[in-house]
């Protein structure tokens, strides 16, 4: 029971680590093509490419968001 099971392996190499996000709640991704948006809801670490259109989403700012947890 030492360490964390979602430590990623360390067989990975640099193409592997530019590819992993750390993924936060709130983060949100904009399709600049259609305006799609996509907001994470569970936070973690792992790889998130996120599509749309054929191109990469691009993570965006959301000015003003308020964090509510009830
Ligand atoms: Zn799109």
């Amino acid at each position: 029971m030492t360490g964390f099971p979602e430590t990623p392996p360390p067989e990975w190499d640099l193409g592997d680590w530019e590819k992993v996000l750390t993924i936060q709640v709130g983060d949100a991704y904009l399709c600049r093509e259609c305006q799609n948006l996509v907001m994470v809801t569970r936070g973690g670490v792992g790889f998130m490419e996120l599509e749309c259109c054929g191109k990469p989403m691009e993570k965006v700012e959301l000015p003003g968001q308020a964090t509510e947890e009830s």
